[in-house]
């Protein structure tokens, strides 16, 4: 398997590949493009086709052809070797604990099944019902073909007739796919029946499971309107989004995802031309759906219900978000009607309400503004309340800063008042491991410089060896640490370091530091003076972060009457001295 994904990326040609969604232009070593993962106005966005990587410089994106691909079209690793192994003609030799037959049967079997129901919606006489009942819902012909709709037979084994009779396959596999369920007294029938069937797809569009909802005219007492598949060994709801499949084009164009609640909502929404809806599917939105989005968008608008549980759903899913780093608006629907019915009777109106979505802080505080009183003091209370809590949990402190003062104005209030009391509600959580004080955000911005020095001086080397000799006589005394230190002293002392050497590492901190190094160099020419500049920098910047930590840790010292590590720091601080010295006489 681990021969073949490195076939695989051997065989796909990376710049071709990533051409065809990023317009890329050769610079140098590299091919350069606007990031298709983050909006920018000047390309940072770098393609390399000795290396097979691809990397942006404005958000991090980085990696090779599978990773790419899974981020672009959200799919996963399995399906993005998938599709290149297809595309280059190397065949996928699949261990069966990994990709057990059963899994495959399974799929195999959804698959059929999806295809049956949509014959009886389209084709058959016992459709004609359903058929009207999607038409006067407005979905037409061509919403039911890109949903792939069907319809299930009133009967009780119908489907599993069908498949066992007319397809060979066993029971056990219906019911491991959960199609059917097991008759209190021995056998089995069928799960869906006389609804229209909506497949729910994966994020490679695979049918792994089916949400069916009753015909009205077929509607029974006591049967729930809508019916899920159970979860399975293909199916897991928190992984699923619905419509995902469909509208994963449109989410990467748009830049944005529209969340609605349900199989309706999200197909009219799709219908009035709001292609980059998809639906939870009635669960609290997931991690893993998170996830899924993130891989194509860095905005989220939550349309869901605005009622108590909704409002409690939305600031749940803003958290979730935000953690991720996504940003969430809210779509603001009013008269208590849902998407569905907007997007299908209005949809110019549904796409104005989509368009005028207002950042989650903004709803939320806006919303609890207009529910209470802020006249009265049990007003002002109930309003606290409701939006600090929420308000203390955004990570970004800038935006907590800017919707503290926002509340502040609202409230008629000082903004240290409603801070003092956001620092109480905090201090009630573990606030100081969220919040590291300012002294470690220094000292993590400070090895940012240092990292910075340092990849660019091991990116300088890679593309110009020539300067290796000098750079490392003169940085012999210098102690760099972590990542930064492996990755010079790997270039150092390694006599070829070109792409191939650099793949040839295993997977691991140093390697992609290297890769990074390496890619962030070699637009233009870097020649070897560039190179000792840097070399000559970094030396600088460790020498004056030495002298810095001494002369504190001597101040700490001496304010502890420790004379004797006074003195010990003092020796030390000489040494230094000397040290620079001779490096400054070095470099001339
Ligand atoms: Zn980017």
């Amino acid at each position: 398997m681990e021969d073949q994904v490195e076939e695989v990326k051997r065989k796909t040609d990376i710049v071709g590949l990533i051409g065809q969604y990023v317009a890329l232009k050769k610079m140098g070593r590299h091919h350069k493009g606007l990031c298709p993962f983050h909006s920018e106005k000047t390309p940072s966005f770098m393609v390399n086709e000795e290396m097979g990587l691809y990397k942006c410089f404005g958000c991090g994106a980085g990696g090779d052809v599978i990773k790419f691909l899974m981020e672009i079209e959200g799919v996963d690793f399995r399906e993005a070797l998938e599709r290149l192994a297809e595309k280059v003609g190397v065949k996928l030799v699949t261990r069966k604990s990994e990709f057990g037959s059963d899994k495959q049967k399974l799929l195999e079997v959804m698959e059929l099944t999806a295809r049956y129901y949509h014959w009886l919606l389209t084709e058959s006489k016992a459709g004609v019902e359903a058929r009207k009942y999607l038409n006067e819902r407005k979905i037409n012909d061509k919403l039911i073909e890109t949903f792939n709709l069907g319809f299930s037979l009133q009967g009780w084994d119908n489907l599993m007739e069908y498949l066992t009779k007319k397809k060979g396959y066993s029971e056990v596999v219906l019911e491991k796919a959960g199609l059917i369920s097991r008759r209190s007294g021995g056998g089995f029938f069928d799960k869906f029946r006389g609804r229209v069937m909506f497949p729910l797809q994966d994020s490679g569009g695979k049918v792994v499971g089916f949400t069916g909802r009753i015909l009205p005219d077929l509607a029974k007492e006591g049967e729930p309107k809508y019916l899920n598949s159970p979860e399975t060994e293909i199916y897991h709801k928190g992984r699923i989004l619905y419509g995902f499949y469909q509208a994963r084009q449109a989410i990467r164009e748009i830049k944005r995802a529209v969340l609605v609640e349900g199989q309706m909502d999200m197909i009219s929404s799709f219908g009035a031309g709001v292609t980059e809806t998809v639906a939870v599917g009635g669960t609290a939105l997931t991690d893993e759906q998170i996830e899924l989005l993130a891989r194509l968008t860095s905005t989220i608008y939550l349309s869901l219900d605005a009622d108590e549980a909704g409002i409690a759903a939305i600031k749940r899913s803003a958290e979730l978000a935000e953690k991720r780093g996504l940003e969430i608006k809210v779509v603001q629907i009013d008269g208590g009607k849902d998407p569905d019915e907007i997007a299908r009777n209005y949809p110019n109106k549904w796409r104005e309400m989509v368009e005028g979505a207002v950042d989650v802080y903004e709803f939320v505080m806006t919303r609890s503004l207009e529910k209470n009183d802020i006249k009265t003091m049990s007003g002002i209370k109930k309003i606290t309340e409701e939006v600090m809590p929420f308000f203390v949990k955004i990570e970004n402190s800038v935006m907590r800063e800017v919707w503290t003062k926002k509340l502040a104005e609202k409230l008629g209030v000082e903004a240290s008042v409603v801070k003092a009391e956001m620092e109480r509600i905090k201090s009630g959580k573990n606030w100081a491991e969220k919040y590291p004080s300012k002294a470690t955000e220094e000292v993590s911005l400070m090895e940012n410089k240092m990292d910075k020095l340092a990849r660019r001086l091991v990116g300088g080397l890679l593309i110009c060896p020539a300067a290796k000799k000098k750079v490392e006589q003169w940085l012999k005394n210098t102690k760099l640490s972590g990542a930064a230190g492996k990755a010079l002293l790997w270039v150092l002392a390694s006599e070829e370091v070109g792409p191939a050497k650099i793949a040839e590492l295993a997977p691991s901190e140093l390697k992609s530091f290297i890769e990074d190094a390496y890619m962030a160099e070699g637009e233009g020419e870097t020649e070897e003076k560039d190179v000792l500049e840097l070399a000559v920098q970094l030396i600088r910047e460790t020498i004056r972060e030495s002298r810095k930590r001494l002369i504190v840790e001597m101040k700490k010292a001496k304010e502890a009457g420790d004379e004797q590590t006074e003195e010990a720091l003092s020796g030390e601080l000489s040494t230094l001295d000397r040290e620079e010295n001779k490096i400054m006489v070095l470099l001339g």
